[in-house]
């Protein structure tokens, strides 16, 4: 038999999903993949229902159906005032994860160098490689998760085509401020280097700290790839419904990328999908409500374990350090509270670079009901 790819040999099989996969095998609940146990709005549903009989079933426009595009233009220049033309600046993609593989593709060449913040989301890294780009990294520093300046001036030194910005960043929580958006823009500017945005979190993020969408900062839009998705906003990631928006010129290489990775997201789901992004604010009120309190639900049953964990600012993530416990790595714990407590989180390592084998990954993006029996599993049978 010939040989795969060598490319292949780089980067390992997603964890996160593996981690589902487990769950599943030993009947746990499932708190490593973040998806949510609660259906989506009612009137979503509906929509579905009712594009399911109209006439949506052939391919759409490659790059988004023409519904969907302006729904999507008219609601990101509501909360970001972008001014975003629905026939100039976007493109429809399956999920972000399609999103961030494009935008990689569109802005790299092989051999050229991507920076990526550590701890970061397990398909950055994938997505680099398999652009035949290098990825190399910057530390978040806990507990605050603050990059060091001086570590990024000196990864931007080694010439980067891009940065990848996961902000509200999964796994950690951080929302970054503008401060450190705007030292990230400048030397982006310095190095003339693209920011590849993950904003799929920016309707969860916790008073006071506030979503700042990258493109918006002044300069920053002529080389900002901005990568969203439905699937957290609206509980539907498995609609796979996603979106780069970027300037004209970039929007049309990534076009090209998009037909021939998948020509294009599903025709009934873009048109079902407009009528959530034509939810009035309270909408997004009412949603980022929803989240504060299972967040603290959640956050208050790690409080009786005594283990330390984070405290995300955004997003639905915590890392509970569970280095106390004995396990001999944070895998082995992973699978023996699958097995012994029945509740499913992710190996922390697998988001780190560096050598960090003391969390746990859990997400609270579940109902009240799920949230309450996970958390009196992991308080009675956790103690640090
Ligand atoms: N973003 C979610 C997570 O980090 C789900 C990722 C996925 O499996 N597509 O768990």
């Amino acid at each position: 038999m010939p040989a795969t790819a060598s490319r292949l040999a780089i980067f390992q099989e997603s964890v996160i999903r593996e981690m589902t996969r487990l769950a599943n095998r030993h009947q746990a609940i499932n708190l490593a993949q973040g998806f949510p146990d609660f259906d989506p709005p009612a009137a979503l549903i509906a929509a579905l229902e009712q594009s399911a009989r109209g006439a949506f079933h052939q391919y759409s426009i490659t790059w988004g159906s023409a519904r969907f595009r302006q729904a999507l233009a008219a609601k990101i220049n509501r909360f970001t005032r972008l001014a975003i033309d629905p026939d100039k600046h976007l493109v429809t993609t399956c999920g972000s994860t399609e999103a961030m593989m494009v935008a990689m593709m569109t802005a790299c060449n092989p051999g050229d160098k991507v920076i990526v913040f550590s701890p970061f989301y397990e398909n950055y890294a994938a997505d680099a490689i398999l652009s035949g780009a290098e990825p190399i990294y910057v530390s978040l520093r806990p507990p605050g998760f603050g990059f060091d300046p001086g570590d990024l001036r000196r990864a931007f030194r080694q010439n980067p085509k891009a940065l990848v910005l996961c902000n509200p960043s999964n796994p950690c929580g951080k929302v970054f401020t503008r401060e450190e958006l705007l030292f990230i823009l400048a030397l982006a500017q310095e190095h003339d280097a693209f920011v590849i945005t993950d904003e799929v979190y920016e309707h969860i993020v916790y008073a006071p700290a506030e979503h700042i969408p990258f493109a918006t900062l002044p300069g920053a839009w002529e080389r900002t790839l901005s990568c969203g998705s439905l699937s957290k906003t609206y509980s539907i990631t498995g609609w796979r419904l996603g979106y780069v928006a970027a300037p004209m010129e970039i929007i049309a290489q990534a076009r090209k990328v998009h037909d021939f990775l998948t020509v294009g997201a599903a025709a009934p789901l873009q048109e079902a999908a407009a009528t959530a992004l034509e939810f009035p604010d309270t909408y997004y009120a009412d949603l980022l409500a929803e989240y504060s309190r299972k967040r603290d639900i959640f956050l208050g049953y790690l409080r009786q374990t005594g283990l330390p964990f984070t405290t995300p600012q955004g997003a639905y993530y915590t890392l509970v350090d569970i280095s106390s416990l004995g396990f001999a790595s944070d895998r082995i714990a992973a699978e023996e509270l699958t097995r012994r407590i029945g509740v499913t989180g992710v190996p922390g390592s697998s988001f780190f670079r560096e050598p960090v084998h003391r969390y746990i990954r859990f997400h609270f993006a579940k109902k009240d009901e799920t949230l309450h029996a996970a958390g009196e599993r992991l308080a009675s049978k956790l103690r640090a």
